[in-house]
């Protein structure tokens, strides 16, 4: 099956492409290109945010794929976050109001009518969560976004929502890889129907984000374990005929979630798609089930979910 047409369902009348690309790190001066390029080589999801000051770039890249006949607005889902302020940083929270004027800024950027999926970027919003939330939910009435969510949100962010009588998001993006496999927080989300999408899917490869301004709190220890004939993903990608990055998204795939690879190599974008031609066998499901390491690394200023 082609990536283009394999997809999971949110709800009964949404469903979202299991691979998305990822925009965030992406320079400003090359995203619209490589948005182009993604879906000219078959991406149908496009990740972006309002904290990755990339929107306006990204929906240059969008308007002319749709003027060029490229795509249909129909055949594309595309997500954006609000970044909801961080009173820890000194940045203050978004009220319901200025959720609803942020999203509006997002949409314009964006040059878009709707917005497939909206979250919440993180939790820390702090005493301010639940007016963002129904800020969200407003949204989704008005008919400006068609399915909403959280990410980086924990249980306790959800039974908030939970306790204020509010409906339950559709999503939480989270990080997710073999090195960060959260099973507690994915069996509550299963239970309360709440789809997880995995970011950083890449994370136990030697080179994730080692290049200069690309921030991670992944230590030495770990770049090292990625790398080298060791690499346990490296012996999986051998017997699969596939590469490492194939090994790591399609564990994500075949674990239900949707992904979200970033890249601006075009080989490397047309790899990261092209997931459907083989399987990780059960044995080797169960040897990476065995790999989880806790916390995820990709926000180097700390857990997330502890902000606000
Ligand atoms: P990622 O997609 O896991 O990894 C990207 C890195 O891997 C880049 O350095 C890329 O370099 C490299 N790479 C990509 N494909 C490769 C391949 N086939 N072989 C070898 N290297 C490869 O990282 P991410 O950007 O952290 O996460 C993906 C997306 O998830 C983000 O872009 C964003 O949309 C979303 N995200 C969300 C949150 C959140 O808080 N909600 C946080 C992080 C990320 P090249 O570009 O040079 O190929």
């Amino acid at each position: 099956m082609s990536n283009a047409n394999h997809s999971i369902q949110l709800t009964d009348e949404i469903s979202i492409p299991s691979v998305g690309f990822g925009t965030y790190l992406i320079p400003e001066d090359a995203v619209t290109q490589a948005v182009k390029t993604a879906i000219a080589v078959g991406y149908r999801h496009i990740d972006t945010a309002q904290g990755y000051g990339n929107e306006a770039q990204v929906g240059d890249a969008i308007k002319a794929c749709l003027a060029d006949g490229v795509i249909t607005r129909d055949a594309l889902f595309v997500t954006t976050k609000l970044w909801p302020g961080n009173p820890a940083w000194g940045d203050p929270a978004k009220s319901k109001q200025g959720t609803i004027e942020a999203f509006n800024d997002s949409l314009a950027k964006l040059q878009l009518d709707y917005v497939d999926l909206f979250l919440i970027h993180a939790p820390s919003g702090g005493e301010m969560r639940v007016q963002q939330w129904e800020a969200l939910l407003e949204l989704r009435e008005m008919g400006k976004v068609r399915a909403i969510g959280v990410s980086n949100f924990s249980e306790a962010h959800i039974e908030e929502i939970k306790s204020a009588g509010l409906p339950l998001p559709d999503v939480n993006q989270i990080e997710l890889h073999p090195w960060s496999q959260k099973p507690e927080l994915v069996s509550y989300l299963l239970q309360n129907e709440i789809s997880a999408i995995a970011y950083s899917s890449l994370v136990p490869l030697s080179t994730w984000r080692t290049q200069e301004g690309q921030d991670s709190a992944k230590t030495d220890e770990m770049k090292a374990d990625g790398a080298g004939d060791a690499s346990p993903f490296k012996a999986m990608a051998e017997k699969y005929g596939v590469s490492e990055a194939q090994v790591l998204l399609r564990w994500g795939v075949q674990k239900g979630y949707p992904v979200l690879p970033k890249s601006t190599n075009e080989g490397r974008m047309r790899q990261n798609i092209d997931l459907f031609s083989f399987e990780i066998d059960a044995d080797d499901m169960a040897a990476i089930d065995t790999m989880d390491r806790g916390a995820g690394v990709a926000w180097a200023v700390g857990d997330p979910t502890e902000m606000g």
